[in-house]
């Protein structure tokens, strides 16, 4: 059995959604799971933060704009009467049950109920219009098995338990439907896996029951081995490593959100990315095979900060090191690159809300320079250091480049470059040039 993700685009109007439908209903048993509409879930956190600033009157007026936004779905989705009042009905329940969370004083746990609503809103329109099809449809509540325990990370016995009692049990459905990106909290509380968390929850269930297959719909045809953004002639990445695709989604291959490798990696379980808009297009496939000498891809990180903090008293000096890493931590502000010499130390963070007390409390430790707007510009694929040449190969693509800093050797499947960001767009180019011409 598969899990199939849809994002918010692919379920984006009416005619997508019956693009969808088209796709789930082929007569195999399959769990799908969906985001919100696009442009939902921003729309209900503008909602929540009228609340926070307590003007009721926006928030009302705001949630009347999406019920008209919702309600002109109706006529497209629906064929028949009964469709059509059965989703009408439920439009008008689920907007009294958000005019209701409007009403009450802000708290983040009101906030999250309705941050929730959109993509309770999604699975029900879908569920209605394929019960309105004929197949055989069960819509299955996130909230009755997706938890997150006390530090919010999500736990898998709850999914394990109740989905494989409940396959066990219906032997009759077709398409279970259920909900991305919403869950509970410890407190039983409706809660959330964070923004874009959707691909996480389809990650998490497939992991849990050992699936056949995480499918991960959007509307791009797989991980492109470059940002199409900025560079020309990109194409699609057939296939990546875990660790290649963990790389990618967190130095910024917007495609797939970053926490959503872990749970497939470790239980074995491949995930393919696919495009709704090109159904038979091979999209990417991400399992634990690794190409021997392929680079596969290249990825940028933008707003990235470099600190440099030089001291004599490094020299030959232990807790040095330590000294450094221990006011990052203090300030709760991640590192992605290191670079060392004997002398001193350079760091990129992403998160620079915190950069005035760290640079204070590096000052004591030594002379601290530091560069914002640079970028960190990513290689991944087979980089283990038996692949002679390689790195010569990667660094003439930066003949016209000044690179701050290097980081090679972290792991086996990625090199990094810091550079200035109005460098990004050429280096980009550089690097593809270099290494997908053939
Ligand atoms: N609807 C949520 C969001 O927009 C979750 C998701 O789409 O993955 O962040
Ligand atoms: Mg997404």
């Amino acid at each position: 059995m598969k899990i199939l993700k849809f994002g918010g685009t692919s379920v984006g109007t009416p005619e997508r959604m019956k693009d969808v439908a088209k796709l789930i209903s082929d007569g195999s048993r399959k769990i799908v799971v969906l985001s919100a509409m696009s442009g939902t879930t921003n729309s209900l956190v503008e909602i929540a933060d009228y609340m926070r600033k307590r003007n009721v009157e926006s928030a009302g007026a705001m949630i009347g704009h999406l019920r008209s936004r919702y309600k002109k779905h109706i006529p497209n989705l629906y064929d028949t009467d009964e469709g059509k009042q059965k989703c009408e009905d439920f439009f008008k329940e689920e907007f009294i049950t958000l005019q209701r969370l409007a009403s009450q004083d802000f708290s983040e746990t009101t906030e999250k109920a309705i941050l929730a609503q959109g993509e309770i809103l999604s699975t029900h329109m879908l569920t209605f219009y394929l019960q309105e099809q004929g197949i055989r449809v069960r819509l299955i509540s996130a909230l009755d098995y997706m938890r997150i325990d006390a530090d919010a990370e999500p736990m898998m016995m709850p999914i394990y338990d109740y989905w494989s009692k409940l396959l066990a049990e219906d032997t009759e459905t077709e398409v279970f439907l259920t909900q991305g990106f919403i869950c509970r909290n410890a407190q039983g509380e409706i809660d959330n896996l964070q923004r874009g968390g959707s691909d996480y929850t389809a990650s998490l269930i497939g992991a849990a029951l050992h699936l056949e297959e995480i499918q991960i719909w959007t509307d791009i045809d797989g991980m492109h081995n470059n940002d199409p953004r900025f560079v020309e002639g990109t194409r699609p990445v057939r296939q990546l490593h875990f660790e290649e695709a963990a790389e990618l989604a967190y130095f910024g291959a917007k495609i797939l959100h970053p926490t959503c490798i872990q749970p497939a990696r470790y239980a074995g379980v491949p995930v393919r990315l696919l495009n709704t808009m090109q159904p038979d297009a091979p999209g990417t496939l991400i399992n634990n095979v690794m190409q021997p000498g392929v680079i596969k891809a290249i990825a940028a990180k933008d707003n990235i900060t470099a600190i440099k903090v030089v001291s004599s008293r490094m020299l030959l000096a232990t807790g040095f090191l330590r000294r450094i890493f221990e006011i990052f931590e203090r300030y709760k502000t991640s590192i992605d690159m290191v670079a060392t010499s004997e002398v001193g130390v350079s760091l990129s963070i992403d998160n620079d809300s915190r950069l005035t007390p760290i640079v204070e409390e590096l000052k004591k430790v030594g002379t601290v320079e530091v560069d914002q707007d640079m970028c960190i510009i990513c290689v991944v694929g087979d980089l283990v250091r038996e692949n002679k040449g390689f790195l010569g190969h990667i660094t003439s693509a930066f003949s016209d480049v000044a690179i701050r800093m290097v980081s090679y050797g972290g792991s086996n499947h990625n090199v990094s470059f810091l550079v200035r960001k109005e460098d990004k767009q050429k280096t980009l180019q550089a690097l593809s040039d270099t290494l997908f011409t053939d």
